[in-house]
């Protein structure tokens, strides 16, 4: 039988129209140009249902609000299709498929997210084949999981980050494998996709304030001091390789303590695109260890933000954040040990 699936546009290039400034999402534009897509036609493809939003979204502007909106969205039609493809700028897609795979519990149907490098409007683009492909594996395959979508290899959402701003192969999943790869056949990678779950659940999310601190030699922490206040819930150090940070003559400890007074979770995670961050498994992460900050392994920076607000607004106390931060729970992380003994 004909599969249905359920394609939301919330903007992005794979859409946008020619203008006399640039590239920009038009309303409308993405349904007339489908229509005239006869391949879109064919019982290969699953029949679907385009839901617009309004206004389209350059991806930047894309947050909390519109993550929920878009849950609700798939939780309201979720008996009345077989998967659901998301349409979305690439500039925050690994952001939007992280948030919604922890607010999504117990998926049963693909939700996929694609876009484009170059929109559907030019003759040589990439957006026709991510369409086409994503539609196929939302409706025809067995993958009940938030999934990116994106040069011909499907990733777990929250385990998928933008590599690339002008290359077609965009993302990339550097701590999981793909979950298919889209060659000549579409092939599933049976072994590290997620059994279903029972009955979807969907879970709000708030805004909190949070914050993500990229380390760098020679950075001040002083200057940093100011926002570390108790309005502050959570921060995320991208620390160097396997969860380092520098000591700056006292000036780390200070905020750090600063951090543990008021209550912030931290985290730590690598700014190294493979691999994990551990703390304990060099003296240069001593400090964090002391403030009681906790490991983001090997998780992207994407997934540590929307995991913060997920935890944050699951209203939890700070301890529950913490164990939960460093849990892994939609397969977004690789927990591993520390190899020093202690
Ligand atoms: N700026 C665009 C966006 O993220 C880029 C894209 O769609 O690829 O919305």
């Amino acid at each position: 039988m004909r599969k249905k699936v359920c394609l939301i546009n919330t903007g992005g290039t794979i859409g946008m129209a020619r203008t006399e400034y640039g590239y920009a999402p038009r309303k409308g534009f993405i349904r007339s140009i489908l229509s005239q897509m006869n391949e879109l036609k064919s019982e290969e493809i699953p029949a679907f249902d385009l839901i617009e939003y309004d206004p389209l979204l350059d991806s930047s502007n894309i947050a909390v609000k519109e993550w929920i909106k878009i849950a609700q969205d798939i939780k309201e039609k979720y008996e009345e299709y077989d998967g659901f493809v998301i349409l979305h700028g690439t500039d925050t897609m690994a952001y939007t498929a992280s948030a919604l795979s922890f607010m999504l519990e117990e998926l049963t149907k693909p939700v996929i997210l694609t876009g484009s490098q170059i929109p559907l409007c030019e003759v040589r683009n990439d957006a026709r084949d991510n369409l086409i492909t994503a539609l196929m594996i939302a409706g025809y395959y067995k993958v009940p999981e938030v999934c990116l979508f994106f040069g011909n290899e499907l990733y777990r959402g929250n385990r998928a980050t933008k590599v690339s701003s002008d290359e077609l192969i965009a993302f990339d999943s550097p701590n999981y494998p793909p979950l298919a790869e889209a060659g000549v056949r579409i092939k599933l990678n049976e072994k590290v996709i997620k059994e279903p779950g029972k009955v979807l659940r969907l879970s709000e999310l708030q805004s909190h304030n949070i914050a993500v601190l990229k380390i760098f030699p020679g950075i001040q922490f002083e200057i940093y001091e100011k926002i570390l206040s108790a309005d502050l819930k959570g921060i995320i150090f991208e620390a160097f390789g396997a969860g380092n940070i520098p000591e700056s003559n006292g000036a780390l400890k200070r905020i750090l303590e600063r951090a543990e007074k008021n209550g912030t979770v931290i985290v730590v995670c690598t700014q190294c695109l493979r691999g994990s961050a551990l703390i304990g498994e060099y003296e240069a992460s001593l400090s964090f260890a002391q403030a009681g900050a906790v490991s983001g392994y090997d998780m992207t920076i994407e997934a540590a933000v929307a995991k913060l607000y997920y935890l944050l607004s699951k209203g939890y106390d700070i301890n529950m954040v913490k164990k939960l931060m460093a849990t892994d729970l939609r397969g977004e992380m690789t927990l591993i040990k520390a190899t020093k003994a202690t």
